[in-house]
């Protein structure tokens, strides 16, 4: 939590469950990340938070974006970005949206199937179009399985076609998965991408940019390597595969610019147990899964708590969300372990909850409102 995060706690007591974000971390992170990989340019992915004193404070740092859909191209937009500066990333479009952000200025997309890159043939008439390839996700502790990439074979031959089409074709791209924590996930997908890269220009597309999308992980509970690590890895691996003929590199990092900007506060509702003798105690806090803690879904990302016990004994606990719904349950098999003194009513802490939670409240389910935000 930063020092600014903690001062606005104290003295704004706001009501909770609610977010903290220090938007001034987001700046810093994103230095951060441009000294570890300086010929990179950065779009950041606005789904992990759009929030507008985000998007103005990257804006104001010549961040580019990486949107989702037509309403995150909007967003930039509004937030003072140049539409040039936007990548339209997400595979998966309606052409409706294609053809709005085309007339909005937006020369950049993503595709990973000849249907989609005949929308954009049609919609975007002349655009720079990149073709995300699949590559593993191991080591990724939110993976994107298959969804998204198609295999190497068919984005050689879509790419030979975007030209054909009248289209750009500009690059290639992959996403290793994010919260990857193994530096050997992103070397492994440059060599695929550069094979690609290197046959295609053999046969006369003129590449120039590869895309190494996010992942870039962040503290939680346990220790990950930190960002140098990525950026010596990377750079390692590129100079390695394209020498020094390096192609134009993007990348595109969500949960590192703005997780541990944030914290989520929030209050104990009840501590309890299931029998007298049970050691684990129920931690029901006012934030669940469905007020914006979609991450721990399978106890994927595991959060850290604060507490106003912390230092003093500890048990073990399940921790839960305060809505009537079973799979409201955050963690049951992490191992968690809170002070034996927390009791209802006091403030807990989830900290580096910047990324991927205020989008992902629910409206008002059980009646509970979204998430509140404030950002400092
Ligand atoms: C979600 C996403 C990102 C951001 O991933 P992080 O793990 O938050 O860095 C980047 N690129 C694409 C294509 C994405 O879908």
């Amino acid at each position: 939590m930063t020092p600014k995060v903690a001062r606005y706690l104290a003295a704004h007591q706001p009501a909770t469950p609610c977010l903290v974000l220090d938007v001034d971390r987001v700046e810093e992170n994103f230095r951060r990340l441009q000294a570890a990989l300086p010929l990179a340019r950065i779009y950041y992915a606005v789904k992990a938070n759009p929030a507008a004193p985000i998007l103005e404070r990257l804006v104001r740092l010549g961040s580019f974006f990486d949107a989702a859909s037509w309403p995150e191209v909007r967003m930039c937009l509004d937030a003072g970005a140049r539409p040039e500066a936007i990548s339209y990333g997400n595979t998966i479009k309606k052409e409706r949206d294609i053809a709005a952000a085309y007339a909005a200025g937006v020369r950049m997309f993503a595709f990973d199937s000849e249907a989609e890159l005949m929308k954009l043939a049609r919609s975007a008439p002349g655009a720079r179009v990149y073709c995300r390839i699949l590559v593993g996700n191991d080591g990724a502790e939110w993976p994107l399985s298959r969804k998204f990439g198609c295999e190497v074979e068919m984005a050689r031959a879509l790419m030979l076609k975007a030209g054909e089409l009248g289209l750009d074709p500009y690059g290639l791209s992959f996403h290793v998965g994010s919260q990857q924590t193994r530096t050997a996930a992103y070397e492994a997908a440059i060599a695929k991408v550069a094979m690609l890269f290197t046959d295609l220009t053999e046969a006369g597309v003129k590449l120039r940019m590869v895309n190494l999308g996010g992942g870039y992980p962040v503290r939680y509970k346990a220790e990950v390597p930190e960002i140098d690590d990525f950026g010596a890895a990377i750079m390692g691996a590129m100079a390695e595969h394209f020498g020094n003929a390096l192609p134009e590199i993007v990348i595109e990092p969500g949960r590192f610019l703005v997780a541990d900007a944030g914290v989520v506060q929030s209050e104990v509702v009840l501590v309890s147990r299931k029998g007298e003798d049970d050691p684990v105690r129920w931690v029901y806090l006012d934030i669940g899964r469905f007020g914006g803690l979609a991450e721990t879904e399978g106890e994927a990302i595991k959060y850290a708590f604060r507490t106003p016990h912390d230092g003093t004994d500890e048990g073990p606990v399940t921790i839960a969300g305060p809505s009537c719904d079973s799979t409201d349950t955050l963690y049951e098999k992490s191992h968690y372990r809170l002070p034996l003194a927390l009791r209802d009513g006091d403030k807990v802490e989830m900290l580096a909850t910047g990324a991927y939670v205020t989008t992902y409240a629910s409206q008002s389910f059980n009646g509970f409102a979204p998430l509140a935000e404030h950002y400092i």
